[in-house]
């Protein structure tokens, strides 16, 4: 079985997958993978240089993400162009380490992903569930944990799902307002749904 997370910036994704690794259960980062299809040698790469040129590179020759996130943030055609290249290599490779996760000793496997909903891999799991947490305390977090000021925390939860559409496409919501050891006794819970139904 696998259960997809996601959540808004700062929602606390990252934190919820590590007290679920912590119980036993193994994920993989879509946000890695991502990472991954684009490093030196893999034919994406080589994809962007052939359209963007070689100064889409840094100098030790790797991708130069915030050049690439300049040009697709502008156009909306190059962004397309960018999700048709990387999207299905994103896909494959995803598909080949759930699997490989779900050989290993996992009573079920997450996805986490960002972009769940909006790079089609929700298709990919069985359950959705969506951490969430009210605006302003995502702004806090996010500014805290990223330094970064309130107005650019603001353009980044604007540019994401709005919180009501991602939490009308949830099976389950974990609220993250509370300290941690109300998150991990909410992660529990939920791992414990999740293991009865992945053994029945
Ligand atoms: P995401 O992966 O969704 O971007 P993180 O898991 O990195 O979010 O959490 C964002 C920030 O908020 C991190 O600095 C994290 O330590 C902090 N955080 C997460 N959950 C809580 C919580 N319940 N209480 C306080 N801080 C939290």
């Amino acid at each position: 079985m696998i259960i997809g997370l996601t959540g808004g910036i700062a929602s606390g994704k990252s934190t919820v997958a590590r007290l679920f690794g912590e119980l036993g259960v193994r994920w993989v980062d879509a946000d890695d993978i991502a990472r991954e299809v684009v490093a030196p040698g893999e034919p994406a790469l080589k994809a962007i240089v052939d359209r963007y040129g070689d100064t889409i590179l840094n100098r030790e020759g790797r991708l130069d993400r915030s050049a690439l996130r300049d040009i697709v943030f502008a156009n909306e055609k190059e962004r397309r162009w960018l999700e048709a290249t990387t999207h299905p290599r994103i896909r494959e490779r995803l598909t080949t380490r759930l699997a490989l996760l779900q050989q290993q000793d996992s009573p079920y496997v997450l996805l986490v992903s960002p972009l769940l909903f909006e790079s089609g891999q929700a298709d990919m799991v069985k359950r959705k569930l969506v951490v969430d947490v009210a605006e302003d305390v995502q702004m806090e977090r996010a500014m805290a944990r990223d330094k970064i000021d309130a107005d650019q925390a603001k353009a980044i939860l604007g540019s994401q799902m709005p919180r009501e559409k991602r939490l009308s496409l949830a099976d389950d919501v974990l609220v993250n307002e509370g300290d941690l050891s109300a998150l991990v006794d909410a992660v529990k819970a939920l791992d414990g749904r999740y293991r009865a139904m992945a053994g029945s």
